[in-house]
């Protein structure tokens, strides 16, 4: 279970690998007794660090890897606190935290590519990242083939060049919930020295990245870490050394930083997410079945879902779901029905992100883009988020939005 805390604050292990989950949330991270005995770590804020000594301050630059602190935008105790529960959470040994999941996307994969290189993205990743791909990535001569996320690990193969240096993976897929067989996909990959990335901000702890075989997470632990809608950060985590130091340099070498008091509050989230999370699952499944129960909607695309037609693959990979997912109209009904449908909730935001304690709707149709598959479901798509209120009035608003649909 992970390396021994690196936060220097910390006067113990911060957690005990007999202990579960739950435990884990509620003792990772801490300070001991060594900050006057206050049970939370306090927030650091700092660019310049002190050494008792030229020497000391040399030997602490040896130690660029190892977290030892030279300068403010190597991060300090409180991201260490964090980075420690998040590689915790994902089972990896080692975790860099950035200032936003998009960057936790970006930074890996300019990371472990170069000019030349050939990547293979999953049709389904979030927006951002294709974005990523078809800019900077390309501008600088790195290929990309953007492949069907329900592909087989044969079929991978075909795609692999000689060039291929990342498999960059994500599942669910982004807005339409495909799961991806990443035990299948990543051993191809490893057969031709190939690195697999992967986002796992759908899967959290309920999807064990390294049991099956990526090499590097990410998290947009804005998502459920934060939980509260307030903060942006991200993290990505690996579990071998050579990968720490091919992350970790290029995270340093762009700069990377995440702010100690949005990082402060990303660990205060941990601490009932676990909790929040339970809540939220049931909450998603509750609503989905509703959804799935209505004559008005095609199809749900929820993996939790027996429904789903990757359920079994789901199965095999994750002990639960969260509280994301699409809901298929049927083709009878126009985007400008039901935008009127959505405009008409008034328990659901109308947004982006996710994760947080409210609940929220997003028509998607039209703003996704596909290449290697159609991202046809058969009628017009919109995104539902769960929060935390009551499922009963959750029920009730989409009950009334769905009367303006007919
Ligand atoms: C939101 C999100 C991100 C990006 O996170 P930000 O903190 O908003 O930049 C990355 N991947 C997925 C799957 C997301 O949902």
């Amino acid at each position: 279970m992970g390396a021994p805390p690196r936060n220097p604050e910390s006067d113990r292990l911060m957690s005990d690998e007999t202990h579960r989950f739950a435990t884990r949330l509620s003792h990772g991270g801490r300070a001991g007794t060594r900050i006057h005995g206050f049970v939370n770590p306090p927030v650091h804020r700092g660019s310049t660090v002190l050494h008792p000594s030229v020497e000391a301050r040399r030997d602490a630059a040896n130690h660029r890897f190892e977290q030892y602190m030279t300068y403010g935008t190597q991060g300090g105790p409180t991201h260490y606190a964090l980075e420690d529960m998040i590689a915790e959470i994902e089972g990896g040994t080692r975790c860099t935290i950035f200032g936003t999941g998009l960057a936790a996307v970006a930074v890996p994969l300019l990371a472990f590519l170069k000019t030349g290189d050939h990547c293979l993205i999953p049709d389904s990743c979030y927006g951002p990242a294709r974005n990523l791909a078809e800019g900077l990535m390309k501008g600088f001569g790195i290929t990309t083939t953007f492949y069907d996320p329900k592909i087989s690990g044969e079929e991978v193969a075909t795609l692999f060049q000689p060039n291929t240096r990342v498999l960059y993976a994500e599942s669910p897929g982004s807005h339409t919930f495909e799961i991806q067989d990443i035990p299948a996909l990543a051993a191809v990959a490893h057969a031709r020295g190939a690195k697999v990335l992967m986002d796992n901000t759908w899967g959290i702890h309920h999807y064990q990245p390294f049991r099956h075989g990526v090499d590097v997470s990410i998290q947009a632990l804005t998502k459920y870490v934060g939980g509260h809608s307030d903060i942006l950060l991200g993290s990505a985590t690996v579990n071998d050394e050579a990968d720490w130091k091919t992350l970790r340099g290029a995270s340093s070498q762009l700069g990377q930083y995440a702010s100690p008091d949005d990082v402060w509050l990303a660990i205060r989230g941990l601490r009932t997410m676990h909790v929040r999370l339970k809540h939220q699952e049931a909450a998603g499944l509750e609503v989905a079945r509703w959804f799935e129960s209505r004559r008005e909607v095609l199809q749900v695309l929820h993996p939790g879902l027996p429904s789903h037609s990757q359920h079994e693959l789901f199965a095999r990979d994750f002990t639960g779901s969260c509280s994301l997912f699409g809901v298929v109209f049927d083709p009878r009904y126009s985007q400008a029905q039901i935008d009127t449908c959505i405009n008409s909730l008034k328990l659901f935001g109308i947004g982006a992100s996710w994760g947080g304690y409210e609940s929220l709707a997003l028509p998607t149709s039209g703003n996704i883009t596909r290449t290697a598959t159609t991202g046809e479901f058969g009628g017009k798509i919109a995104r539902f988020h769960i929060g935390l209120e009551d499922t009963r009035d959750l029920i009730a608003d989409l009950e009334h939005g769905f009367a303006h649909l007919n």
